[in-house]
């Protein structure tokens, strides 16, 4: 193969949002050779409303599909409905499943990841489900009905949001956790606690303890949990996903729980990159960057891709998620696990806002419940790098749309701006260590997706 300046096709194996946007990118781009993108799932779609909208039974196939099916056909994409099994940096091969082989110039691995299953006796039974594929949420959404007892083993997001998609639908669920609140590393310990006590108020039984095995009685699955019992007509194992690591590990590339990539998303071959879900950031030093601790690793928006052959290297994007439960949606930019302080906007009316504040006060990261504007400025202020002052940050009066470009920020009357950012000021600060937020992230997304991150003006 040769190197991607030069390369005259571009195979990207996998379809998912990474693959999809890199093909976008590409054409976006003004790159005028082959593209395809090889995936046995066949069109592209968005897996988001798999624990949500299309769990509900509110959103069809079609509705699912990142971009429109003639769009490949406008821009020249060509999607090839096989698994790749085989890749060959050297001769540039690609091998498929039905046997066919394919030559390329440059490899994009977009292959997401596969859910974990339980590592206990009992957790490969037959029924116990996870959540990956659009044909998990067909199978999970038959044995949601009515007084159904689902037990959801993970409490992270997308186990929170299956329990909260199947107490609507009116299933009887038992939320099981080793620890109390789960997704502390992700959004910070304070807003962990207020997700985690959605769900008690929502109906959902919430069970901290470890899982250590599950076996069959009378039809009903029963997990046994720190020694109780629980019993269940269903299993949902929502204990993380393990990246798709598989081919790269077959064509000698560097992988640890993920393909290793470059801040451009090269791997070690200078022909072969990775994007998305199965690939992984080498930091500056040298080491791997930690592995997400929500399961789900952060879009980034304008990503490196197509890598740059001259200039400047990109400014590094801000790691952004979101989540929804209960009727609330959860956005995290940055990382709140990052050494440092964290300081809290309490609101009236409104679930408080937390940000992390770095040694230095400048803005780490920022997780907050129903906030779109008001994450989306924080995003910026990560990216500015600028000090910050915590009492502005805790200040339910001040604008964060004022701050990264004015040291004095903006102070609006009650009644303008964002909603219920007004009430008493309060500042917390709590210490801790953490590591830094780099990820391999989604390479940018403007496809049609659930999952757009924060960008443009507030
Ligand atoms: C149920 C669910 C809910 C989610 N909700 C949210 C949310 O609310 N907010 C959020 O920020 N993120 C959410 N995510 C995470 C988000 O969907 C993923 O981060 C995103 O899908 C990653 O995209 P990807 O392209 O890297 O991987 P994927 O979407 O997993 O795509 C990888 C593709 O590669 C294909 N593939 C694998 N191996 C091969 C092979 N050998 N050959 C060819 N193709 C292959 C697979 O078939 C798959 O289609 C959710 C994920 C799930 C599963």
């Amino acid at each position: 193969m040769s190197a991607h300046t030069v390369a005259r096709s571009v195979t990207v194996l996998g379809g998912g949002l990474a693959g999809l946007t890199v093909a976008r990118e590409l054409r976006a781009g003004g790159y005028d050779g082959a593209v395809r993108i090889v995936d046995p799932e066949g069109v592209p779609y968005d897996r988001p409303p798999l624990s949500k909208a299309y769990l509900e039974g509110g959103v069809t196939v079609e509705k699912l599909h990142l971009v429109p099916e003639a769009w490949y056909t406008e821009y020249g994409v060509e999607l090839i409905a096989a698994q790749a099994v085989r890749l060959d940096p050297g001769t540039g091969s690609v091998r498929l499943a039905d046997g066919r082989d394919m030559v390329t110039d440059a490899v994009v691995l977009a292959t997401g990841g596969t859910p974990r299953r339980l590592p206990v006796p009992g957790g490969d039974l037959p029924g116990v489900h996870t959540l990956r594929t659009r044909a998990d949420a067909d199978r999970l959404r038959d044995v949601l009905r009515p007084g159904t007892r689902i037990a959801i083993v993970g409490a992270g997001l997308i186990g929170a949001e299956v329990a909260s998609t199947a107490v609507g639908r009116g299933a009887e669920v038992t939320l099981i956790d080793t620890v109390d609140p789960p997704l502390a590393a992700a959004v910070g310990p304070e807003m962990a606690r207020v997700l985690h006590a959605m769900h008690p108020a929502a109906g959902i039984r919430v069970l901290t303890g470890a899982l250590t095995a599950i076996t069959l009685r009378q039809g009903a699955y029963v997990l046994r949990v720190d020694g109780e019992e629980v019993l269940a007509d269903a299993v949902l194992s929502a204990v993380g996903i393990r990246a798709g690591t598989e081919l790269a590990r077959g064509a000698g590339l560097a992988t640890d729980n993920g393909v290793l990539v470059d801040p451009q998303q090269r791997t070690g071959n200078p022909s072969v990159y990775a994007a998305g879900d199965c690939a992984r950031r080498v930091l500056p030093h040298g080491g791997p960057a930690p592995a997400p601790s929500t399961g789900r690793r952060p879009c980034t928006k304008g990503s490196p891709w197509p890598p740059r052959s001259s200039g400047s290297p990109p400014r590094p994007q801000v790691p952004w998620f979101w989540s929804e439960r209960h009727g609330s949606r959860l956005e995290c930019v940055g990382a709140m696990n990052a050494e440092g302080r964290t300081v809290v906007r309490e609101r009236d009316g409104q679930p408080p806002v937390f940000f992390r504040l770095g040694p230095d006060s400048t803005l780490l990261g920022c997780a907050a419940l129903d906030s779109p504007r008001l994450v989306r400025a924080a995003r910026r202020m990560i990216q500015s790098q600028r000090p910050t002052a915590a009492e502005a940050l805790a200040d339910p009066a001040v604008d964060l749309r004022g701050l990264p470009a004015d040291p004095s920020p903006v102070h609006r009357s009650p009644g303008t701006g964002e909603r219920a950012d007004y009430g008493p000021a309060h500042v917390r600060t709590a210490r801790s260590g953490g590591s830094p937020p780099a990820r391999a992230g989604s390479p940018g997304s403007e496809p049609r997706t659930t999952s757009a991150p924060p960008g443009g003006d507030p």
